[in-house]
């Protein structure tokens, strides 16, 4: 799955799309997903979909990172990087981050997952 809203190409291994994702989500609890406070409030990091380098900040000149190959986890909450507490943000998660001023629209999935 390509993210749904990148801020650019990465860096690191050129082809990859540097993607945001929003973690401390459930996808089940949907509707109250912002409501939680804590360590479980939802924090959003950067993603590179083909090298899985990750920023914690929406800033590709910052420190970067990788998760353990055989076990990614959150390096924010310590959960699966790609479990259901984690996904590609949508763009009513952006906005909730506060990293509208980040994404490249001209790198946006198509837009048939979302409903704007
Ligand atoms: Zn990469
Ligand atoms: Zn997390």
């Amino acid at each position: 799955m390509s993210p749904l809203h990148s801020i650019d190409f990465c860096p690191i291994c050129g082809g990859g799309l540097c993607g945001i994702r929003i973690c401390g989500v459930d996808e089940e609890g949907a509707s109250d997903r912002f409501a939680r406070t804590g360590s479980d409030a939802p924090h959003g990091m950067v993603v590179c979909d083909e090298c899985d380098a990750i920023w914690l900040e929406p800033d590709l000149t910052t420190a970067h990172q990788y998760p353990d190959v055989e076990d990614a986890r959150c390096p924010i909450c310590g959960l699966s990087l790609w479990g259901n507490n984690s996904r590609w943000a949508t763009s009513e998660d952006v906005a909730a981050l506060g990293w509208e001023f980040a994404v490249n629209p001209d790198l946006d999935a198509a837009s048939d997952e979302e409903i704007a």
